[in-house]
């Protein structure tokens, strides 16, 4: 996407962006699970858990808080997390993971994030993340919010106001 698209970030390197390099298949590293027009999902280089996958999407915009920043419209954020989520889910059960019970979906927030490219990590089982990484994935933190917490956020959020 170009610099000048209106939901990009100034502030990003989007031709040197790793995340960009994998949703446009321009890594050939990554693993990847699943892809569609928009959201590509891929194995976490880094697992914490025995299933640990990351969907982003093709676009780039830098993180769950781009609303704020103004570069994309609340409407199309709402939209893109529920697919990010389906998409995860669908991985999940397309590699043997049967409770959905047991399984975690959420975001890190800025600046809590070591990659600035829209990322929703997807962990199963929750039982089997590994100690030492536990914290990074903790719901109600102020690190991480859940997929649930932040879709909730969203649907209790008027657009911002524009004056
Ligand atoms: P976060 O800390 O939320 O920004 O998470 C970034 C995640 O991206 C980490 O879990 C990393 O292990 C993962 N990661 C970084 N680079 C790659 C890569 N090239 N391929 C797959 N996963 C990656
Ligand atoms: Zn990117």
């Amino acid at each position: 996407m170009s610099r000048n698209h209106p939901d990009s970030n100034e502030d990003d390197k989007v031709e040197t962006c790793i995340f960009c390099l994998i949703a446009s298949e321009r890594d050939k590293e990554a693993e990847i699970m699943k892809k569609d027009k928009e959201l590509v999902c891929f194995k976490d280089i880094n697992p914490a858990a025995p299933h640990h996958y990351l969907v982003v999407p093709r676009q780039h915009m830098h993180s769950c808080s781009s609303l704020n920043s103004g570069h994309i419209s609340l409407g199309q954020l709402k939209w893109i997390m529920k697919r990010m989520a389906e998409m995860g889910k669908t991985v999940l059960r397309d590699q043997g993971v049967t409770n959905m019970k047991d399984i975690r979906l959420g975001f890190h927030q800025p600046p809590y994030i070591s990659v600035n490219h829209l990322h929703l990590h997807v962990l199963a089982p929750t039982n089997k993340i590994s100690e030492y990484l536990m914290y990074k994935f903790m719901p109600k933190t102020v690190a991480f919010i859940t997929e649930e917490s932040l879709t909730m956020h969203l649907k209790n959020k008027a657009p911002p106001v524009k004056y």
